[in-house]
This record gives C-alpha cells, sequence and structure tokens, in this order.
C-alpha cells in the first residue's frame, strides 16, 4: 500500500502512521523526522535545514525532495510506504507525482485527517511539554499554522482532483481513529 497521509501539524499523522504501519507491514517515511535525523546528525543539509524549521518556514522543495527519493528508493520501501509530511505544497505533488511514476509505484490513496483548529493548538501545546521539540514554541506554531493554511491546505484538493482523498475524523481517542483510518482504506 502506498499512501500519504494529510492533516495540520498536530493532527496526529505522526502518531497514526506509527501504528498503522505495522498493520500494513510498509515503513512510515516522514520528512520532518527525516529533516530532524540530518540536523541532529550535523550534516550539510541539516545545517541548512536547521533554521528554516526553527522559523516555521518550508525547507527548500530541492532538499526535501532529494532526500525524500534517496529514502523512498531504499528496499524496504518497495512493499509500499505511509508518506508523512510530503507533499506540503503544489509544486511538492508535481514533484512527488514525477517522482513515483518514474519508480512506477504511484500513490494510491492520500488519507486526511480533519482536526478542528483549537484542538491543533491545544495539541502541539501538549507535545510541547512532553518533547520539547525546537519548533513547538508559540511563534513558531502560529507561523506553521499560517504556512499550513497557505501552502498545504491545497495538497487536499489535488489529491481529491486525481480521486484518491478520504477525509477521516482525526478527533477522538488514538485507537478510535486508526480504526476509522483503516475502515477507510478497506473502502
Ligand atoms: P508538523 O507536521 O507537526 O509541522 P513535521 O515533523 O512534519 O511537523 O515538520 C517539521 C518541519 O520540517 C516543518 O515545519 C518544515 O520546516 C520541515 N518540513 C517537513 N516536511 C517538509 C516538506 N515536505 N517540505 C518542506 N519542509 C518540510
Amino acid at each position: 500500500m502506498r499512501l500519504v497521509l494529510l492533516g495540520a501539524p498536530g493532527s496526529g499523522k505522526g502518531t497514526q502512521a506509527d501504528v498503522i504501519k505495522t498493520k500494513l507491514s510498509v515503513p512510515h517515511i516522514s520528512t520532518g523526522d527525516l529533516l530532524r535525523a540530518a540536523v541532529k546528525a550535523g550534516t550539510q543539509l541539516g545545517l541548512k535545514a536547521k533554521a528554516v524549521m526553527e522559523a516555521g518556514q518550508l525547507v527548500s522543495d530541492d532538499i526535501v525532495l532529494g532526500m525524500l527519493e534517496e529514502r523512498l528508493t531504499q528496499p524496504d520501501a518497495a512493499a509500499g510506504f505511509i508518506l508523512d509530511g510530503y507533499p506540503r505544497n503544489l509544486a511538492q505533488c508535481t514533484a512527488l507525482e514525477t517522482l513515483l511514476k518514474r519508480l512506477e509505484r504511484p500513490i494510491e490513496v492520500a488519507i486526511q485527517l480533519d482536526v478542528p483548529s483549537e484542538l491543533i493548538v491545544e495539541r502541539i501545546a501538549t507535545r510541547a511539554a512532553v518533547q520539547g521539540r525546537q519548533d513547538d514554541t508559540p511563534e513558531t506554531v502560529r507561523e506553521r499554522l499560517r504556512v499550513y493554511a497557505q501552502q498545504t491546505e491545497p495538497v487536499a484538493g489535488y489529491f481529491a482532483q486525481e480521486g484518491k482523498l478520504k477525509v477521516v475524523d482525526g478527533v477522538g481517542e488514538l485507537g478510535e481513529i486508526t480504526q476509522r483510518v483503516l475502515a477507510a482504506l478497506s473502502r
């Protein structure tokens, strides 16, 4: 199964992907995690990405695409994957389509986790307290939500047009939401 998970920062994409990857036996590929690993490792790419991420803005499309291709061509992704955090704007939609066409592995379905914005702000505040992520400060969160509304929301429309979008209610208990996602996948 080749799946894209869509949803605002804090909508629970990462949490759900971690559960669903086991059920589907495919890797969870998060561009946010890949970038954080690069920052931590202090690679050239990581150094470039760090300041951009801390400002809540998007890392350049070229950098993210190169990193993603490297990950998607690893053997474990041959069985499929759950993509989380990509595509994040319309240019990335086109880049992904071109890349996956070349690899002969198109996206089969996009799941959008639907969570109201009041709840998003609350969840990120909780996560900030628990995980201490560098980009979970109030100003950065505001910027990430602004970037999301402006650049990432249109991505759902892109997959809807392709007939691949399924919207799932992302409010409720973790297990309940997982069941909704699995039900949407089997429809
Ligand atoms: P969240 O979904 O909670 O915002 P992520 O872990 O997905 O968190 O992403 C954290 C940061 O990493 C983003 O704010 C952005 O700076 C960078 N990033 C992640 N994915 C992409 C992407 N596809 N394109 C550009 N930047 C990205």
